[in-house]
Formats: C-alpha cells, sequence, structure tokens
C-alpha cells in the first residue's frame, strides 16, 4: 500500500473536531510515507488534509476538473491532475490509489465513498477503504447498512468490508490486514 485516497468536506464542518482530525489525518499519512491522494481543492476538510500532509514533508496529489480547478484549485501541490469531468476526476482517483479513506463530508463524500464500495462488492476491486468515524459522524450511515443488510438488499460479507475507525492509525493498520471477501454480488440467484 502506497498511495492514499481521502475523500472529504469541501466544507469544514461546524465542529473544530472536524478540522483537526483531517490535520491529524494528513500528516499520519505523510509521517507513514503515504502519498496523499485527494480532490484537489484548496476549501474545506481537503485543504486542511492536504496542507498537513505538505507540512508534514508528504507527497500530495490532487485530481480536480478544470471547472473547479479555476474556482478552488489548490495551487502548490506536489502533483495536480486537471480532467475533463467528475467521471473521469473519480476514476483518476480511483487508478492513483491503493485504499481509501472517508473523512466527514456531505453528499459528494457519500457519494465517492459508496461507489468505491459498489465496485468493490461488484468484484471489480479488492482494495481496502474505510471510515474515519471523527465524533461518530458516520454512525447514522452505519446503521443504516446495517439495517439494509438486515433487510436483505446488503449481503452481511459486504457490509464487513466498509472498515469504520476513529484513529488514522487504527484504521491504516486495519487496511493493512484486509482480506477483500470473495462473495458474488447477486442476491437470490446461487
Ligand atoms: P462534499 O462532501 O459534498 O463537500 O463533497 C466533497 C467531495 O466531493 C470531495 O471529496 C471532492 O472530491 C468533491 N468536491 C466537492 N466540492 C469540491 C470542490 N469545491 N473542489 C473539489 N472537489 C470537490
Amino acid at each position: 500500500m502506497k498511495t492514499i485516497c481521502v475523500f472529504c468536506g469541501s466544507s469544514k464542518g461546524n465542529r473544530p473536531d472536524y478540522l483537526e482530525s483531517a490535520r491529524n489525518l494528513g500528516a499520519v499519512i505523510a509521517e507513514r510515507k503515504y502519498h496523499l491522494v485527494y480532490g484537489g481543492s484548496q476549501v474545506g476538510l481537503m485543504a486542511a488534509t492536504a496542507n498537513a500532509a505538505l507540512s508534514a514533508g508528504g507527497e500530495v496529489s490532487g485530481v480536480i476538473t478544470e471547472y473547479l480547478q479555476q474556482k478552488v484549485g489548490h495551487t502548490s501541490l506536489s502533483h495536480l491532475y486537471v480532467v475533463k469531468d467528475m467521471h473521469e476526476r473519480k476514476m483518476k482517483m480511483f487508478e492513483l490509489s491503493d485504499a481509501f479513506i472517508a473523512l466527514p463530508g456531505g453528499i459528494g463524500t457519500f457519494e465517492e465513498i459508496l461507489e468505491i464500495m459498489t465496485w468493490a462488492q461488484l468484484g471489480l476491486h479488492a482494495k481496502p477503504f474505510g471510515f474515519l468515524n471523527t465524533c461518530g459522524y458516520y454512525d447514522k450511515l452505519s446503521d443504516f447498512l446495517d439495517y439494509a443488510t438486515r433487510e436483505g438488499f446488503v449481503k452481511p460479507e459486504h457490509r464487513t468490508m466498509v472498515l469504520s475507525e476513529e484513529s488514522p492509525e487504527t484504521l491504516l493498520d486495519a487496511f493493512m490486514d484486509f482480506k477483500m471477501p470473495n462473495v458474488e454480488k447477486w442476491i437470490g440467484l446461487t
């Protein structure tokens, strides 16, 4: 595992803990000598993560669309990939990365991490991914995933793919031990 992709809010959130958690994650990624990939902007938790990694001597790649780059692009990253649209952006972030972390964030963050989960359950990749559950932010989404599993829409083996930890060190350690379950997606066809 060399490159970690972080999805997170383009906002800072209302609690100082979110900003602190983003900075801490960026620093830990750099201290562990991982390369950080993120959405390339200079706003919100995204900027906090990237700037902390850069300050700790880390290598940071941003992947951003032309439009977003003009509005909110970070100007001092190690590498910046400017892409045509959001689909190309997500594919580029996926290709560059060996593992994925969702810090607290909004709709964009949910969409990004859930797409990684969707691709995993289809067997399109075996890369680890999880939530950095700062202040229990993802507890309700975790509860909902449990509910979807009980209701028969998510296989229990697929539910267990999504890791969730409160400390970045524990989450990164869990990634090292991660084994993707080998289960067919299609419920009811076996
Ligand atoms: P959200 O959680 O809704 O704030 O969306 C954040 C996620 O969507 C990030 O991980 C980005 O990949 C993408 N995104 C949303 N807003 C921006 C932005 N202003 N600049 C770059 N990426 C963004």
